[in-house]
């Protein structure tokens, strides 16, 4: 019994102490408070390698850190802020190389922006249109993409529980363009080429 509860003691002291959820490095971007975040931009060359990167998944024990807490609320100022207001968000946008996305959701009364842990989409619609978008991560460019106008994703709650949710119109092309940046995909990479020219002429 006394054994158990040393290794209990040891548990505990090892979940706010050692074996941090977030790297130091990402810590130091993360901070602390509620001010925006920078925006990792295409046009900067260590920030471009790192938008084209792969996001690690988060684990039950990082999404209930203080540091996650830190970051979405980060996050929300950065996409909120009348500078570079967005409807969308991801990780790699402010420099942090794990699966967490904020969408807003406009299907939803009062269109509030909420996050996403892991976010998988499991099934596309097979109804598919084009659509202008943007993207923090890409000044100055806009262009029209195809895309799934219904989609089911798979994502992790706070409880890190998992949900699946079938998203459609508007809100499900946000999924996909944040969902896409998870995995260092850029809007700009699934524009068509023959629809450019055709909107050029
Ligand atoms: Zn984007």
């Amino acid at each position: 019994m006394k054994f158990l509860f040393a290794i209990l003691m040891i548990l505990t002291l090892c979940n706010s102490g050692c074996n941090n959820p977030f790297t130091a490095a990402e810590r130091k971007i993360i901070g602390t408070g509620n001010d925006m975040m920078r925006v990792t931009t295409i046009d900067n060359e260590a920030d471009s390698t790192l938008l084209r990167r792969t996001s690690r998944p988060l684990r039950k024990k990082d999404i209930l850190s203080e540091e996650f807490t830190t970051l979405c609320r980060r996050m929300l100022s950065t996409v909120q802020n009348p500078e570079n207001e967005g409807v969308g968000i991801a990780a790699p946008q402010v420099g942090i190389l794990r699966r967490v996305v904020a969408v807003q959701r406009f299907d939803k009364p009062g269109e509030p922006f909420e996050f996403y842990v892991n976010p998988k989409i499991v099934e596309y619609g097979e109804e598919m249109e084009y659509s202008g978008e943007g993207c923090l991560s890409v000044p100055e460019q806009s262009g029209d993409v195809l895309r799934s106008q219904s989609i089911k994703i798979e994502y992790r709650d706070s409880n890190f529980d998992l949900r699946t949710e079938a998203i459609e119109g508007f809100t499900a092309i946000i999924f996909q363009h944040e969902i896409d940046h998870l995995d260092g995909i850029l809007f700009i990479d699934r524009m068509d080429d023959d629809k450019e020219e055709y909107f050029e002429e």
